[in-house]
């Protein structure tokens, strides 16, 4: 993004956890991936070939030239997908992101993008690789990877290669452009081989993916050892062996590799296996090192309610709260933990701001009319939930002005 053209322009980029594999851009900035391209891609410069080519689309402008040539896809029904997407994005429930994918994919396969437009997207998409140091050479090797796998996937689901066509024409055209730029081993951070084996512990059979990451650790056949233990104590957790988990985490923590995702795995381990205050001191003092890292707030936050440390937890987020965060997963934790405590105007006041972050504002705004009737509530916080109810009011009702 930083080495695009356009390095101030709002970029979202999310990911959807869905198997398919794809990615898009949308108008706005948004840039959605599914994991099954994360875990399509062998390397970071892969991936970073099919990001740095949606983001050429972004700052290329294809999509709002296109939805202006084409009267089918409204304005109106891009915006609402953005909204449901970025509802998704942030939303716990696979269901709803689903949906969302669904509704990605329904719209997406009315905006093919034309030849010019993929060209440009390839040719932008390669400068930005070249400025951001990653190996250009992976982008036609990725590209002709794609089009293998998705073949494999022609079931009507939503895939890369239908609303980017390629052809031989383009990967002769892209393989022309990086013939004289040399190739570059550019090693893969960690972050990007912690994600990977956490997706791919995730997918299928748990017992196999143990399985699995045993033969691969017994073998060192692993990009990263750390990766590889990190994806082992996921798939330990996800059959549910505690002990192992346990076992297996010291041996990972042993390689004394830093990352915040291996500390918040370190306080899971030990709260699943039933040292609740020791994985909330982990917590604490991973979120000092780390301050802003969502899965160690979202882990912390969770670990406090499900310890019935429910004033704690409300304590912790209302540090968070300054200058009312877009963060809608925040609100839903405070929302869970006052309805523990047993005060339901805070309660709806902030599944409100759940609502309205997730861009449905009726939902929004009946939560504040159920606060408003729910008989707690001090003078101050009744004045601040009437003047949020008349704010969101005012724009809900600007938007059902639109066509
Ligand atoms: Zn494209």
């Amino acid at each position: 993004m930083a080495n695009s053209p356009d390095p101030a322009g709002p970029f979202e980029f999310f990911a959807i956890a869905d198997s398919g594999i794809n990615a898009f851009a949308l108008p706005g900035g948004f840039v959605g991936v599914y994991s099954g391209l994360l875990l399509t891609a062998q390397s970071e410069s892969e991936l970073a070939s099919v990001l740095s080519h949606e983001i050429a689309h972004v700052t290329q402008r294809h999509l709002a030239r296109m939805i202006a040539a084409q009267q089918r896809v409204g304005l109106a029904s891009m915006a609402a997908l953005a909204v449901a997407i970025l509802a998704a994005r942030s939303n716990s429930q696979v269901s709803a992101a689903a949906i969302a994918a669904a509704q990605a994919g329904a719209i997406q396969s009315q905006l093919n993008f034309t030849r010019e437009h993929e060209r440009e997207a390839d040719r932008i998409g390669l400068q930005i690789m070249v400025k951001s140091g990653f190996d250009v050479h992976a982008m036609p090797v990725f590209f002709e990877r794609l089009q293998k796998a998705t073949r494999v996937y022609e079931s009507g689901a939503p895939s890369y290669l239908r609303t980017h066509p390629l052809t031989f024409e383009r990967i002769a055209d892209i393989q022309s452009r990086i013939q004289d730029i040399p190739f570059r081993q550019v090693p893969d951070s960690l972050e990007f081989q912690l994600v990977r084996a956490r997706l791919s512990a995730q997918e299928g059979n748990a017992r196999e993916v143990v399985a699995n990451f045993d033969r691969m650790i017994d073998a060192r056949k692993f990009g990263t050892e750390a990766a590889a233990r990190y994806g082992l104590v996921v798939a330990l957790l996800r059959v549910g062996d505690k002990e192992r988990a346990r076992k297996e985490m010291a041996l990972l923590q042993g390689l004394k590799v830093k990352s915040p995702m291996i500390d918040a795995l370190g306080a899971q381990t030990l709260i699943a296996g039933g040292e609740v205050e020791k994985g909330l001191a982990f917590y604490r003092d991973a979120l000092r090192a780390n301050p802003n890292r969502k899965a160690l707030v979202y882990g912390y936050v969770d670990a406090l309610i499900a310890a019935n440390r429910t004033a704690d937890a409300v304590q912790f987020l209302d540090g968070r709260m300054d200058g009312r965060p877009a963060d809608p997963q925040l609100y839903e934790f405070q929302a869970r933990a006052y309805s523990a405590l047993g005060k339901p105007f805070l309660q709806h006041r902030a599944l409100a701001e759940v609502y309205a972050l997730r861009g449905n504002l009726p939902a929004a705004i009946e939560q504040l009319q159920i606060a408003q009737k729910a008989g707690d509530g001090d003078f101050y916080q009744k004045s601040s939930v009437e003047a949020r109810l008349k704010e969101l009011m005012a724009v809900d009702a600007e938007n059902r002005r639109k066509p």
